[in-house]
């Protein structure tokens, strides 16, 4: 698919993340960042406010209006006819020959000129572990490669419920957590700072439509009930999960923060680069089987820049088609119990490491545990992140002559509350 040309010349740019092509949803607030929030559409360089369009008239998708409260949950409710029906209210209104310019462009706000929040409001945080290299590669350093990959790995997307309340849009600063930590060659456990905070280089994806309790659906009916896909950074202290994680899985290690990027492109814009999962090692049962593409062509990195340095230093680069399992089949696996879906719940992907050394999508993998130190461009080393490091996950799908972005999803970290390190002080 080629681009779609609009009105708005820096939407027709090559490198711009936002043509017409994309559309992607945010939220954002003018002026000051505690202000009201509306709900906003990226176009070019500009955000075009549909708050402000239904409030005058210019957008009826239900007798009620879904713009008013700054969240996007309000018209994911409405369902996959009415999210076709904005998308080609908005290529129209905003395309080269739009008979509308004289409506919408009143409406269009510099991007320099807001301040972005949460796209919707997160209903319930599941995260996996679908990435087969990162799980091969952890697997290892936890428990030997022989049994790298848990039994259970090649047939199921394992996943564990994470907390919605500590996701957070980009741009928001990551507090270092503490957390009962124990080395191995210590007796007993100490709590304090973790000493190995780390990055998960994940795709969110958005639940849009639910599911009924009791009722599975299937991996076609889970790819419908997708509405969009963020950027998504599953910070990870592993000190705290080498200790805790066993038997129940992650818990302190994982609740402390998730950044998001703050758009969500929708799976129509992300329709022309869909890709298969890889070859199946073991046949899956048939509830698991897709009825076509399920993944994306994404392009993905991440960057690291220390405190007060010029330049940023390129960690990795991926690609969201290394996953083995998809957004659609994690949906299906979790509602297939008769676990009840919602509007706004959010499944993480499970980080994306590729095959390569530079393709991993974690510090844990790229330092292997800490052994190999990373030397930056300013010359300093980094196993695991340090106070005042900003950590920036990007990603594009690349088209004819466009690109599908999706915004940053970064974050820098704050030295820990000194809470009780040597014992109860409150
Ligand atoms: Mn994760």
């Amino acid at each position: 698919m080629p681009l779609i040309k609009s009105w708005l010349p820096s939407a027709n740019v090559p490198e711009c993340p936002f043509p017409l092509n994309n559309l992607p949803y945010g939220c954002f607030s003018k002026h000051e960042a505690d202000g009201p929030r509306y709900n906003g559409v990226a176009i070019g360089d500009c955000v075009l406010d549909v708050s402000a369009m239904e409030a005058d008239g210019h957008v009826e998708l239900s007798l009620l209006p879904v713009f008013a409260n700054g969240d996007w949950c309000d018209f994911m409710k409405l369902g996959p006819d009415a999210w076709g029906e904005l998308r080609e209210w908005l290529i129209r209104g905003l395309g080269e020959t739009s008979l509308e310019r004289a409506i919408f462009e009143p409406y269009l706000i510099s991007l320099r000129d807001i301040t972005l929040h949460m796209p919707f409001t997160v209903n319930e945080y599941t995260d996996f572990y679908a990435g087969r290299h990162h799980a091969t590669n952890v697997g290892t350093m936890f428990r030997g490669a022989e049994n790298a990959l848990p039994p259970n790995w090649l047939h199921m997307p394992i996943g564990y419920n994470g907390r919605a309340s500590s996701v957070v849009v980009s741009g928001t600063d990551i507090v270092r957590p503490n957390g009962q930590t124990k080395a191995q060659d210590e007796v007993l456990p100490k709590w304090g700072p973790s000493e190995r905070l780390d990055i998960e280089l994940e795709m969110g994806a958005v639940v849009g439509s639910g599911s009924k309790l009791g009722q599975p659906v299937s991996v076609a009916e889970a790819n419908e009930m997708i509405f969009g896909y963020v950027l998504l950074n599953d910070w990870s202290a592993r000190d705290i999960q080498a200790w805790e994680y066993q038997p129940l899985g992650p818990f302190q290690a994982k609740a402390f923060a998730t950044t998001i990027s703050p758009w969500i492109v929708t799976k129509a814009a992300l329709e022309p680069f869909r890709t298969s999962t890889p070859k199946r090692e073991m046949e899956l049962l048939p509830y698991l089987r897709e009825p076509g593409p399920m993944l994306y062509d994404i392009e993905l990195s991440a960057s690291l820049k220390p405190e007060g340095a010029a330049r940023s230093t390129r960690l990795c680069r991926t690609n969201y088609g290394e996953m083995y399992y998809s957004a659609a089949q994690q949906l299906a696996h979790h509602a297939g119990s008769g676990c009840a879906m919602r509007p706004g719940d959010l499944l993480g992907s499970g980080t994306i490491s590729g095959a390569t050394k530079d393709s991993r999508g974690s510090l844990l993998e790229m330092t292997w545990g800490g052994q190999e130190p990373l030397t930056l461009e300013t010359g300093e080393m980094r196993r695991f992140l340090e106070d005042g490091d900003t950590v920036t996950l990007d990603g594009y799908a690349q088209g004819d002559g466009y690109r599908i972005g999706f915004g940053e999803c970064t974050g820098t970290i704050l030295p820990a509350v000194n809470f009780a390190r040597e014992g109860v002080e409150r």
